[in-house]
């Protein structure tokens, strides 16, 4: 037994629960459950292509749709094969890929715009 409060139950909100491992148990409507983990795994976002086909790091993609580039006159072109990204999960402006682009070099893209290979 643990000194630390017990969850209340789920069903009936009692607080008289107790242990039966790996169990919970409430004495007042006999609810068993497992309890919650305390900590909460590490969310892995998805990240998804315009299809919603899950990417991952070392995928090929193709750009779907022609995208401007600074100091490009043409962009990258829709169709564009992009080998070996890198999912970058933590991006906050959308741009959730890393990649090389022959002719391009090191760009970043949104996985909105390619479709997995
Ligand atoms: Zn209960």
């Amino acid at each position: 037994m643990s000194d630390e409060a017990l969850q209340p139950c789920p069903e009936c909100q009692s607080e008289y629960t107790y242990e039966m491992p790996p169990l919970l148990v409430c004495p007042e409507c006999a609810h068993e459950w497992q309890p919650q983990e305390e900590e909460v795994a590490e969310q892995h976002p998805v990240i998804k292509d315009a299809v919603g086909n899950e990417l991952f790091d070392g995928d090929s993609v193709t750009v779907v749709k022609t995208l401007k580039v600074k100091g490009s006159p043409q962009g990258i072109k829709a169709g564009t094969k992009v080998r070996n990204i890198r999912l970058l999960p933590e991006a906050s402006d959308g741009h959730d890929i890393d990649c090389k682009i022959d002719g391009f070099g090191a760009m970043k893209l949104k996985s909105s715009v390619v479709r997995k290979a």
